[in-house]
């Protein structure tokens, strides 16, 4: 049985059934891969062109690199192909399908599940799972269910609407299984100052990430102004390297160099056609009329991190059980025949398709590695 019809579930459960193994898969909510739709603005970003384990955090890298040495970013595009659709990099490497509606990879998933005979419940949710004389039993509100092994592919704490509010951790820990500390990861940054007259502009920035002197992370991208902080696609890759109290310096003219909005100063610059309406009143009153320090914060606003709009906002969760409770095929090194894949494990990656990447690639260790008693 599949605990958690997710990303990393129905593709292990796809996996299983193409090798003939019998697959019913547990889903909580009322239909499966809620999150998988959402992914990627709508679009589906499903993976990478640059894949590698220097994208991902988790207790062991190692143990990612030999992952995705096994089934790469290639794998789940001939995986994801194998089932329709046609999917393509775009300039910065992330791969989508051509479509680019994150729906459409739901429904290949939805269509291959029933062609393959998977039984799929839905309206699920596993509260308790206990293994007597070699057979797994899930239980709920709704019934039970038996089987020879178990794969807990029930995401982590990120994104509770879509069923994942953390509680199915509890059901590893059964086992005797720990659970790495959880925080939201790839999640808006709550700022001092929230810059609140700011809310809903977009702009693209350079932006660095600073503890102390120390430079911890640099990226290019939209940052979204919101009402506590920031976000956009640059703010999520950054925030996976934040602590509260780092220092986020934005430049706003990243292709401007300080020399030339120095000499567009010294002809009377005006801060309306450099860089819009509500960031040149903001940076006027900081500034006080002061060019130099205009200058100054236009090429690095500071923003002091106070914290995370939290696992609400969240998309995916640092933490999760540790990679050295399982072996090479993501089993479990305490029970026998359970099995883990996806965000469940400890292992989080950047914003860019890596996490629907880890889901695939771990579904197909679980999926390889899984011996029929
Ligand atoms: C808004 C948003 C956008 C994202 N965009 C991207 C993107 O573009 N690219 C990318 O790589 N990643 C993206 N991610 C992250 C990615 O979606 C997840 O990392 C990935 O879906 C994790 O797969 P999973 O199978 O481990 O868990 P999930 O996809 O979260 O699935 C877990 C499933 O388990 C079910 N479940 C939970 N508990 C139980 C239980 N006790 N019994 C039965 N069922 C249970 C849940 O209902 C859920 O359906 C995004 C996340 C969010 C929230």
């Amino acid at each position: 049985m599949v605990i958690g019809g997710g990303a990393s579930g129905m593709a292990c459960a796809v996996m299983l059934a193409r090798k003939g193994v019998r697959v019913c898969v547990l889903e909580r909510g009322e239909r499966l891969g809620r999150k998988l739709s959402a992914t990627g603005n709508g679009q589906g970003n499903v993976t990478n062109r640059f894949m590698g384990a220097e994208h991902y955090f988790s207790d062991d890298r190692e143990k990612v690199a030999r992952a995705l040495a096994r089934f790469s970013e290639e794998d789940t595009v001939r995986f994801l192909e194998s089932m329709g659709g046609i999917f393509l990099p775009d300039a910065r490497g992330r791969i989508y399908p051509c479509g680019r509606q994150a729906s459409a990879v739901t429904d290949l998933f939805r269509r291959e599940l029933s062609r393959l005979g998977v039984c799929v419940r839905t309206g699920t949710q596993v509260r308790e799972l206990v293994c007597e004389r070699d057979v797994f039993c899930a239980r709920g509100e709704w019934g039970e269910e038996d089987a020879s092994a178990a794969v807990l592919s029930a995401g982590g704490c990120a994104a509770p609407a879509f069923g994942t509010d953390g509680s199915a951790y509890s059901l590893a820990q059964g086992f005797g299984h720990t659970v790495v500390p959880c925080f939201p990861a790839l999640v808006q940054l709550q700022t001092e100052p929230s810059l609140r007259g700011l809310k809903g502009v977009r702009v693209d920035a350079n932006v660095r990430l600073l503890r102390g002197k120390e430079e911890i992370y640099a990226t290019r991208g939209d940052v979204l102004f919101t009402e506590n902080g920031v976000s956009g696609d640059a703010v999520f890759r950054v925030s996976s390297y934040a602590n509260t109290g780092d220092l986020l310096l934005l430049d706003f003219l990243p292709d401007v160099s300080e020399r030339r909005l120095s000499e567009a100063f010294d002809v009377g610059g005006d801060l309306l056609c450099i860089v819009g309406n509500g960031l040149a009143r903001i940076i006027v009153k900081r500034a006080g009329g002061d060019w130099a320090k205009t200058l100054g914060l236009v090429k690095r606003f500071p923003l002091e991190v106070s914290g995370t709009s939290g696992f609400s906002n969240a998309q995916v969760t640092r933490g999760g059980i540790p990679l050295c409770e399982t072996d090479e095929a993501l089993m479990s090194r305490l029970q026998n025949g359970l099995y883990f894949t996806g965000e469940i494990l400890n292992v989080d990656g950047e914003c860019g398709g890596y996490n629907l990447q880890w889901a695939f690639t771990s579904a197909w260790l679980v999926a390889e590695g899984f011996v029929c008693n």
